[in-house]
């Protein structure tokens, strides 16, 4: 974090339809390199700042939203395209991608590089932070566990129903 960061934090999209903020600073920063961030992006990797729910809120427009895997949903500007944000299923908070940020200079990554597996050969990691494969990020961990106890408590609702 740099001395004198912006909060409220702001950002939006290229074409500026759609404009988020958060009252209260990111909860935590951090590079996924995994090939659904390298194909939803369009870069190498996604790096996200993922927000308290309660602190964050649009302030223009909305993203469209698609499922990206099973346990997740991204957002996009239905007018421009761009990225804006990543939720993992039963995450009350968005992700969003740092470079959407109206200052993105004040949250330095400090979290890991997760999807590892999948970071191309030729860039080169500089810095300290840790690295983890998709299968070790506690995120997806988080995610999966959620969905998991989820899933009996809806069977079982079916069968009642039934
Ligand atoms: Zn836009
Ligand atoms: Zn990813």
């Amino acid at each position: 974090m740099v001395e004198r960061p912006h909060v409220p934090v702001t950002g939006g999209c290229l074409c500026g339809a759609i404009r988020y903020e958060s009252t209260e600073a990111p909860e935590l920063v951090g590079f996924c390199h995994c090939r659904m961030c390298q194909k939803a992006t369009g870069g190498l990797f996604l790096i996200f700042a993922d927000f308290e729910a309660d602190a964050f809120k649009f302030t223009r427009g909305e993203p469209r939203y698609y499922r990206s895997s099973e346990i997740a949903t991204r957002g996009f500007c239905p007018d421009c395209g761009t990225p804006v944000t990543f939720q993992y299923d039963g995450d009350a908070g968005p992700a969003v991608g740092v470079g959407t940020l109206d200052h993105p200079e004040d949250w330095p990554p400090t979290w890991e590089h997760s999807g590892i597996e999948s970071k191309v050969p030729w860039y080169e990691i500089s810095d300290d932070l840790p690295q983890t494969t998709t299968e070790e990020s506690g995120f997806l961990k988080d995610a999966r566990d959620r969905k998991a106890s989820a899933a009996p408590t809806s069977s079982r609702a079916n069968e009642r129903s039934e």
